[in-house]
């Protein structure tokens, strides 16, 4: 989802779609709070522009950050279950070096 999309459903005060991501949500309570200030009289429309704008930016990187560290983690358990192979049948001090490194024993 968008940021823009996910002002709409707190522009609408509707329900989070199911399955979104954790930025998503932090991102739907941030855009419902920045609604409810406006709606509220609390901020002018022009601070809630301001706020709205800064808020997708920040999503954006989040999201981003988000994606790298799902990739990220696929690969880690890809190499894992490799390198997992790998000892088992090499059993060298390199591949039990990285495998130490890897799992957390230095
Ligand atoms: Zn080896």
């Amino acid at each position: 989802m968008t940021g823009e999309e996910i002002f709409t459903y707190a522009k609408k005060n509707l329900e989070m779609p199911e399955g979104s991501t954790l930025s998503e949500q932090l991102m739907f309570g941030i855009a419902r709070n920045i609604c409810k200030a406006w709606r509220d009289g609390l901020i002018t429309e022009q601070q809630a522009h301001i706020e709205k704008n800064m808020a997708i930016q920040t999503f954006g990187v989040q999201q981003l950050s988000e994606k790298i560290n799902s990739d990220y983690s696929k690969r880690w358990n890809e190499v894992m279950i490799i390198l997992s192979e790998a000892h088992k049948k090499c059993g060298c001090e390199y591949c039990s070096k990285i495998e130490r490194i890897l799992d957390g024993r230095g």
